[in-house]
């Protein structure tokens, strides 16, 4: 492949030494390379500045592959896999699945591996991406011999890339559903189907701690597939999940069955019908588990997602016992840390509860982000205890 050049702002240039990854088309003065092409980017007095992925669609123009002039050619994409493998072997224990690849948090913008037992998923989520697609699963190959590979290119996000939204097998024959461990417990994985490749592995430490310290009577508001749950299930007396989707609910069953859990309730409901009527008749708890879908997806929804994150909380809040325990998330990106403490602080304060915070935790290990890129940080799981 011919390396092409793209020139871009000297304010580019300054947020790409600040260690950013993306630059935006506003800021690409020039470049002529076909979409998806891997070019070298230089400023305006033809310094070179990185090697990045070209994007002939997105707002996000370039990705930055690294600050090294040079070829991109396989020994890269190998190297960079390796690297995220020998982290995976330090930090995930216990566990079939989790985050292989983390994208950008990875150093491998736009790309995206999951690993459930020796099943891959894999997602290339930008047009360079895209187009290194059979290299990546022909590496992945030889790096984990898996029995497949799959590709969950169904990412909405693909659309800004004028990429086609796609399922489909690149490698092996794909069960339809297989058993995975996390944490030692067993789960129902189908990696062809299901959202976000059928699990949430961000939060497997947080359920991890959540099994810990949760006790007594619990209630999970956003259960999904039973994930929180049926930690916690192992160290409460009862639980009640509650998840909007009767096909989460099924999942959830069927997870807890198969983990011969026998001491969660779950029921098809709204968490904040349930939890309103939960105050209103005066319910008590010990532990609660607020995982909810992201409320703010954009900019504009801050407000409106804000309203949201105070208001179950709050109610939350309510529900606690003296010492009961609060595990609450936000995966909004656009709320960050001191955002989502700030509604905790309002909730609590009407709720009038005072809380202790035990841990201010993130997404799990396998899912790094970089210091240079708060877009990369989008996990916030507080760990709350309710003093009186
Ligand atoms: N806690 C889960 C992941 C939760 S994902 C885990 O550990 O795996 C968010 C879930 O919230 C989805 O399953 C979605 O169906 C559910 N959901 C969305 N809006 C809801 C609402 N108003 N009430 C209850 N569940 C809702």
């Amino acid at each position: 492949m011919d390396t092409v050049k793209a020139i871009i702002s000297a304010r580019a240039v300054e947020r790409i030494k600040a260690g950013h990854l993306w630059i935006y088309s506003s800021d690409v003065l020039s470049c002529d390379a076909m979409p998806g092409a891997i070019v070298a980017v230089f400023d305006q007095r033809n310094r070179f500045a990185g090697m990045a992925f070209y994007s002939s669609e997105s707002v996000i123009a370039l990705r930055v592959l690294t600050g090294k002039e040079g070829e991109i050619g396989r020994p890269f994409w190998v190297g960079r896999l390796n690297q995220a493998q020998a982290l995976r072997q330090r930090v995930v224990a216990g566990t079939e699945m989790y985050r292989l690849v983390n994208a950008e948090g990875d150093g491998l913008p736009s790309i995206i591996v999951d690993c459930y037992g020796d099943v891959l998923t894999l997602q290339t989520l930008s047009q360079g991406a895209d187009r290194i697609k059979g290299l990546l699963v022909e590496a992945l190959i030889e790096m984990l011999r898996p029995r497949c590979v799959i590709e969950r290119n169904d990412a909405k996000v693909r659309e800004l890339e004028s990429l086609p939204l796609q399922v489909g097998v690149l490698h092996g024959s794909c069960p339809q559903e297989l058993v995975c461990q996390e944490n030692g417990l067993g789960f129902h994985v189908s990696p062809a189907e299901g959202q976000k490749t059928g699990a949430f592995l961000d939060q497997r430490e947080n359920r991890w701690w959540a099994r810990q310290l949760a006790f007594g009577q619990a209630l999970d508001c956003f259960c999904y597939a039973g994930g929180f749950s049926i930690h916690v299930a192992r160290s409460c007396t009862q639980v009640e999940a509650i998840d909007i989707s009767e096909e989460a609910i099924k999942s959830a069953k069927r997870n807890a069955e198969l983990n011969e859990v026998r001491n969660v309730d779950f029921e098809v409901d709204n968490a904040f019908d349930r939890l309103r009527l939960y105050d209103n008749l005066k319910r008590r708890f010990d532990t609660i588990v607020l995982d909810p879908p992201a409320f703010a997806k954009s900019r504009s929804q801050l407000a409106g997602a804000l309203r949201g994150y105070k208001e179950i909380n709050l109610r939350a809040l309510r529900l606690l016992n003296p010492g009961g325990l609060l595990v609450t998330s936000t995966c909004s990106q656009q709320v960050d840390e001191p955002t989502f403490l700030n509604v905790i602080t309002e909730a609590a304060a009407d709720a009038r509860r005072r809380v202790q915070v035990l841990q201010k935790r993130t997404q799990a290990q396998d899912h790094p982000f970089l210091l240079s890129m708060p877009e990369t940080l989008y996990l916030k799981c507080l760990f709350l205890r309710v003093i009186d």
